[in-house]
């Protein structure tokens, strides 16, 4: 069976690198929030881009939390997001007592600007982008909008590490942005994590307040604070993975470009990408009418995939009490209904990809 993914294949790219570091971590004797925390913190911001800053914290959905409430998001404030993201962005929004207001995603599946205006009331403060599956988001666009109205920007990159619009990756282009360092995520460590970024240095210093029960220094609290601290074992990890992610981006790219040039299947729909972006190809999306036949027909030629993910954040049984319905965004309910994951990791052999490509070709939708 070709796996949808297999982490331990990353591990062992670069094992030794990963093993010293984790010794090295074990005996120093300072296991959360310490030098190698701060480490991570400058290298990771420094490799995204100039002149902005990252606060460490244990989780993506922890990041998007903390990151909206350090920036004077609040409750009662209205934020738009696309109505196919997902779940985790929504609940770090109501976390923090703000109301998410879904709107349509474009044609690459990322937030659609002109669907921006119509969502906009006298109490929405934000938008916030989740760059989806590895792409980044048309910003100059959103930008615009938000500009024009006097909205805040935000950017979930817990999909989109290192993916760039016109030159700039994502994370830089609005007031705070939210990445995830879980195992299967492009930067994925070996447990949880998160960040926040931002260009404004009074973001992130909130950020390190609020993630260590709201304290700024020893024993003196200024915020009603959380838990949602970096541990240094995660931090010293990251780091190995940081320093190797060109190669890993360029492996990962090395399978999408054969899936894409060999792919040749009027039944199975490729991912487009948009001007002045290049993708990173978290997840390799194709759309088929079939799901669930093309899926058991791959299964049958031991091809695992996937749904990244079938039911919108909306249509979950949490959100009920919101009250949407079925055909609320038939855009979003399209897309979750046709499309599927095929299989993309840190590493697959030349083999595998071939076999991949060989049994999408044959599939006869
Ligand atoms: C994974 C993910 C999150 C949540 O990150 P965790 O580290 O699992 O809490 C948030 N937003 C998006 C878009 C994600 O893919």
């Amino acid at each position: 069976m070709i796996p949808i993914n297999e982490l331990v294949r990353g591990f062992h790219l670069y094992q030794d690198e990963y093993e010293a570091k984790a010794l090295e971590v074990l005996r120093s004797g300072w296991y959360v929030l310490g030098k190698e925390v701060e480490a991570f913190e400058k290298e990771f911001a420094a490799s995204l881009g100039e002149d902005c800053y990252c606060a460490g914290v244990d989780n993506g959905l922890d990041a998007i939390l903390l990151g909206l409430e350090a920036s004077g998001i609040q409750p009662g404030d209205e934020i738009i997001l696309q109505a196919n993201g997902y779940i985790a962005t929504v609940l770090g929004v109501m976390q923090c007592g703000a109301v998410p207001v879904f709107v349509e995603p474009d044609e690459y599946y990322q937030l659609d600007a002109e669907q921006i205006e119509q969502a906009i009331t006298d109490k929405t403060k934000a938008v916030l982008v989740t760059h989806l599956y590895g792409l980044a988001t048309r910003m100059d666009r959103i930008q615009a909008v938000c500009k024009k109205h006097g909205l805040m920007l935000f950017e979930d990159c817990a999909q989109s590490h290192y993916a760039p619009f016109n030159g700039v990756n994502t994370g830089l282009f609005g007031d705070a942005s939210f990445f995830s360092f879980y195992p299967t995520k492009n930067v994925g460590g070996f447990g949880d994590g998160g960040g926040v970024v931002s260009k404004n240095p009074d973001i992130i210093h909130k950020v390190k307040t609020l993630r260590n029960y709201g304290s700024d220094y020893r024993y003196h609290n200024i915020e009603i604070g959380y838990n949602a601290r970096l541990d240094e074992l995660q931090a010293g990890l990251l780091r190995v993975k940081v320093k190797h992610m060109p190669e890993l981006l360029a492996n990962r790219d090395h399978i999408a470009q054969r899936y894409l040039s060999e792919i040749q299947n009027p039944g199975v729909i490729l991912p487009k990408i948009p001007e002045g972006c290049k993708h990173t190809w978290y997840q390799f999306i194709v759309r088929v009418e079939d799901q669930d036949g093309f899926r058991e027909y791959m299964k049958e030629h031991d091809i695992a995939t996937d749904i990244a993910w079938k039911t919108p954040p909306y249509l979950q049984p949490a959100l009920a009490p919101m009250g949407f319905k079925r055909g609320d965004f038939p855009k979003t309910e399209k897309i979750c209904d046709t499309i599927v994951n095929l299989p993309m990791m840190d590493y697959m052999s030349e083999e595998e990809i071939s076999e991949v490509i060989k049994w999408v070709n044959a599939y006869e939708g």
